[in-house]
């Protein structure tokens, strides 16, 4: 191998080492990479002068090196199935901005193709960042997704995005790579980056809101299984459950768990039973929200509470399946049923438990989400970072 090409793959690694461990030794560099210390430092030295990392220069001797927050920026966008997120992130993943906006899915992707444009814009030029300065864009939906190929792959309430070439739509309107995946994916890519213990290497997140999805990250990579169809957890059928789906299915828990079916149930249980909380807030308010569930099931109502118990132990039974498959080291909670409150984590976690192995230690494994809802986001862009630094993108 000639020296040079040696070289720039040296450079390479160090950038990819550093992208992963954020603040790193030239002896830390040699040990991960197996380079000898000499070629890091030629390395080190070159990155340096092209401005690409920094260092402490206060220290001498073992000092670390940082990626340098000039070397670009890129667009993260989580598309959930009521909200939008796009936020602008610097190379490092440092968040900018991000704004949030209610979207329609039903109305085509035109409409939110423009509305992801105007607000991309809006960010670069709120932000001072040039379109010369954009390295790249992460997009997280709400379907299945061909990840090479970067499109949806038959979603599910996304009418008009089947097939649609979002990859190609972004890389000639910004001229930069962009990466599509399923956003419980780009979730989870982000609860695993964020993940208290260091030491857990399996994350799977679980999201629940206008769908039932699931993310699976191994390693600080997100497992997609052999057609990119892996996770989508929402038509696995519940036991006892006899709603019809979407999908044409009977028992899914998508239909069964999900926002919307919750608050069905809610809604017929009220006018069922006049006098009750959940009566008095469906009278008063027109319409009943989960975490009116919650405060009619903390003022002792009994049908609230029932309601909550079994959309904690859908999802329970669902964590307790996957969890003799995968063996995961933590399962995160995401998405808008986590306003139904403490004892819908407490039913997730009980029917967990009584249905798989005594192995498991569910009371530790099993939490709600501590990030805020742009995660979807948040995790798209640190996907767009790690594979433009996987790539070599980045030189
Ligand atoms: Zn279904």
């Amino acid at each position: 191998m000639p020296a040079s090409s040696t070289n720039d793959t040296a450079v390479n690694t160090i950038l990819k080492i550093i992208n992963t461990y954020g603040s790193v030794s030239q002896t830390m560099m040699s040990e991960v990479s197996g380079y000898s210390k000499g070629m890091i430092s030629i390395a080190c030295e070159s990155l340096s002068e092209a401005g690409l990392i920094t260092s402490d220069s206060c220290k001498a001797k073992n000092k670390e090196y940082r990626l340098s927050p000039d070397i670009g920026a890129v667009i993260g966008i989580g598309i959930g199935g009521t909200t939008c997120w796009v936020g602008l992130f610097r190379i490092t993943g440092e968040e900018l901005a991000i704004i949030k906006e209610p979207i329609d899915l039903s109305r085509g992707p035109d409409a939110i193709l423009n509305m992801i444009s105007r607000h991309i814009s809006s960010l670069m030029a709120q932000n001072n960042v040039r379109m010369e300065e954009l390295r790249g864009i992460g997009m997280g939906i709400p379907s299945p997704v061909k990840y090479q190929e970067g499109y949806a792959n038959h979603p599910a309430f996304m009418p008009g995005w089947h097939l649609l070439d979002l990859k190609k739509f972004f890389a000639e309107k910004y001229n930069c790579p962009a990466f599509i995946d399923n956003e419980v994916n780009t979730m989870a890519l982000a609860e695993f980056i964020q993940r208290p213990d260091r030491n857990h290497h399996i994350l799977l997140c679980l999201k629940a809101g206008t769908g039932i999805g699931a993310g699976l990250v191994i390693d600080g990579e997100i497992y997609r299984g052999e057609n990119g169809g892996g996770n989508n957890v929402g038509h696995i059928q519940i036991s006892g459950s006899t709603a019809l789906c979407k999908c044409g299915k009977i028992g899914c828990i998508e239909a069964t768990a999900s926002a919307p079916a919750v608050r069905q149930k809610a809604t017929e249980y009220a006018k069922a039973n006049p006098g009750t909380e959940l009566w008095k807030i469906f009278s008063e308010e027109g319409s009943i929200s989960l975490s009116a569930i919650k405060k009619a099931a903390d003022n002792g109502d009994k049908g609230a509470l029932g309601i909550i118990k079994d959309a904690g132990e859908a999802l329970g039974e669902l964590a307790g399946t996957l969890t003799m498959i995968l063996d995961p080291a933590e399962i995160v909670v995401s998405g808008q049923m986590m306003q139904l409150g403490p004892n819908y984590l407490y039913y997730i976690r009980a029917k967990a438990e009584r249905i798989s192995a005594p192995w498991a230690g569910y009371e530790q494994n099993i939490r709600f989400s501590s990030m805020p809802s742009s995660s979807g986001a948040v995790g798209a862009a640190r996907l767009c970072i790690n594979e433009l630094f996987d790539h070599n993108l980045i030189l």
